[in-house]
Parts: structure tokens; sequence; C-alpha cells
């Protein structure tokens, strides 16, 4: 069956199987000092390096969690708490509009309970692209800001310039966090850009339940779970060995080299091109911004995202609508919304390492027997 739904969850990669399987096959807590423990404090190790070299970033500065949920949680929470009593406190968030739900959910809870600390929305260009200049405006205001913005977007895969918010962050004294969820293994990344950096292993290839947020020498941060201490006492809780073991070699096949990335690029383009061939109608969304090589963000005019996905699944095509996290109930997307296309509704199709010119296709015959169908009345 076609899986076009890499960007929700990837398939579980062979590699991170095999290590999944070595972990179920150990005996011990990475923490025992004994043989079974050393044994399994080992595979931590490793998977620590290479999800350390996914991010561009030193062993020592990686947590695991149980995804990106917690770890962008650990970051604003951790943060705003730890720079509570020292002489600059956070007193401003500045979070972009097409942030993924677990930081804008997680701002607006800080902003709500948190006396002092006040959440704003930091708008987007009509291509998806972070307002620099609005960005720009907002650090000069008073205060110490702890800015949120993604390292590519999930829903249309438009990727921030990372590297010029850093420089103003810096500049400005401003922490960053950066969701690199959707772009790991995609493009390059560098942590050292930031003071904190997000990553969840099912997108990678992992199972699911794993993640990991990459923490700077000179970040403040005040652990959120407590207890034994593991982790540095950054974050409690006998590690999930299998989780992080997979995790690990998920990263480590997901670096990408040049060949598979123009592999998914030329996917990807083909899609597009072949989509547009068969239906001129159809808009791509975010095009005209520097895009991940696997995502695309479809809109046919008159049609629900809701009617498309159930019409593909009818066919056996799975893609989805918005953000995989609010699938099953389809909301209106808040990312279109904040590029000003909120009258739209669309679906996202992204492909992943081992996605075919066969699913492309069956995503464009699927779209092309809908319309067919359903036009008349798209048009009505
Ligand atoms: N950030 C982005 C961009 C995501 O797409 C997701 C999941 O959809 C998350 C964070 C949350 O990740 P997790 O499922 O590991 O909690």
């Amino acid at each position: 069956m076609p899986y076009c739904d890499h960007n929700a969850t990837a398939p579980l990669r062979p590699e991170a199987r095999e290590a999944v399987e070595r972990a179920l096959s150990l005996t011990g807590n990475p923490s025992s000092v004994h043989a079974g423990g050393r044994a399994a404090r080992a595979m931590v190790e490793e998977a620590r390096d290479a999800v350390a070299r996914l991010a561009g970033a030193k062993s020592e500065s990686v947590i695991f969690t149980s995804g990106a949920t917690e770890a962008n949680a650990l970051a604003l929470w951790g943060a705003v708490e730890a720079t509570m009593d020292a002489g600059k406190p956070i007193t401003r968030l500045l979070v972009s509009a097409i942030e993924h739900k677990s930081v804008l959910k997680t701002a607006d809870a800080i902003a709500e309970r948190v006396a002092g600390i006040r959440l704003e929305i930091v708008p987007v260009t009509a291509d998806g692209v972070v307002d620099i200049e609005a960005l720009t405006t907002s650090l000069q205001n008073e205060g110490r800001a702890l800015v949120a913005v993604m390292a590519a977007n999930n829903e249309t895969g438009v990727v921030q310039p990372i590297d010029e918010i850093s420089r103003l962050c810096r500049a400005a004294g401003a922490l960053l966090l950066v969701d690199a969820v959707t772009a790991a293994g995609k493009i390059s990344l560098d942590a050292g850009l930031c003071d904190y950096l997000s990553l969840s292993g099912h997108k990678l290839g992992a199972p699911q339940g794993v993640g990991a947020l990459i923490v700077s020498d000179a970040a403040p941060l005040v652990p959120q779970l407590v207890g034994g201490g593991q982790q540095k006492g950054l974050r409690a809780g006998t590690e999930n060995l299998s989780g992080i073991a997979g995790f690990g070699a998920a990263a480590k096949a997901a670096l990408s080299n040049d060949e598979k990335r123009t592999r998914l690029a030329a996917l990807r383009d083909g899609f597009e091109r072949a989509l547009k061939e068969a239906l001129p109608e159809a808009a791509i969304l975010g095009a005209n911004a520097p895009r991940l090589s696997n995502t695309s963000n479809v809109a046919l005019p008159g049609l629900a995202a809701e009617n498309m996905v159930i019409a593909l699944d009818l066919d056996g095509v799975m893609v989805s609508s918005g953000s995989s996290c609010s699938s099953g109930k389809i909301a209106a997307s808040h990312v279109l919304a904040a590029m000003g296309k909120g009258d739209l509704s669309s679906i996202r199709v992204s492909f992943g390492w081992n996605s075919s010119r066969d699913d492309a296709d069956a995503v464009v015959a699927s779209l092309v027997k809908l319309w067919q169908r359903a036009r008349p009345r798209a048009a009505a």
C-alpha cells in the first residue's frame, strides 16, 4: 500500500529494527555497574554519538526524551525556570506562527501560568517563511526573549532561515529553540546555531516514543523530570534502551548523503510535475520558498482536505491533511492560516527512505480519479 505520510511517522528502518531487537535481547539497566548494565550503557552511548552527529552537536549535549513533544516542553519550561531568579529572566516568548502545537501550546501554557511572561506570535510570509523584519522588530523590544522557530515546517516542508535567525538572536541576547523534527536527515543541521534543538526518532524511521533535546553548553536548563539522576540529572528515568538504540541506528542511516537526497528530490519533483500535468488546477503551497526535498502540500480548488484524505485512503493511498498530530480530527491548518491561506484546504504528501515512483504515481492517479468525480461539485 502506498505510504506517503513520512512527516507523520516514517516506516521503521531495517537498521533500527535490528538495533531494537539487539537491545531487547539484553538484560541490564544502563545505570547498573555489572556487565549487563555496561552493555546497555554502551548501546545508549553509541546512539547518543549517532544522534549528535545527525544534529551537528557534541555527544554530551544530547538528552534522550520520550519524543519531541517532551523535548520542546523541556526546553521551554526548562529555560524559563532556569532564568526566573537570575539577573536576566525570560519575559517574552517569541514563537513563529507555524510551530508545531507542542511548541505553541506549551508557550501558551507558560504565558498563562507564569506571571511576567508574555507570548508573542511571529508572523510568516505568504510563502511560509518566518517574517525576518517582524522578528527583528520584536527582538528590539525590552525584555529577554526565548525564540522558537522550526528548521523546516512539517506541513509545507518550507525551510526556515535559521542562520539568520541565530545571528539576530545572538545579537539581541535571546535564546533560540529550533524544532528540527522534520528537517533532520533531509538537510544538514548545526546545533551550534541554537541553544536548544529538538528531534523525534519516529520521523526518521526509529520506533515511536523516543526523541532528544540537544542543549548547548551555555544554555540554561532546569530539569523537568527528577528522580534517579540519569542523563546528568537533566532528564531522570531509566533510559528507553530499545527506543534509543533504534533512534541511534535510524539517525546513522538517515545522515543523508547527496545521492539519497537527490533521489528523494527527484521523486518529489517528478510527483509535482506529473500532478500539475494531470491537474493544472492543483496548487503546491510553499513552492516559492526553499523546501525540504520530500514534502508537497497540495490544494485542489473546492475540495476539502478531509474528502481528499478519505478518497485516497479508499484507494489504499496514505497521506494526511495538515499536521500529523491532529489527524483523526481534521481541523483547519494553523500553518495555512498563518500564510494567509486559511480559506484553502490541502493535503500533505510526504515521501521518505523507502518511497518509490509507484507510490508517487498512486497519489496522482487517485487525485485524478477524485477530481473527475468531484470537479462538477467543486466548480459549482
Ligand atoms: N515537532 C514537529 C515538527 C512534529 O511534526 C512533531 C510530530 O508530529 C512533533 C514536534 C512532536 O513529536 P513527537 O511525536 O516525537 O512527540
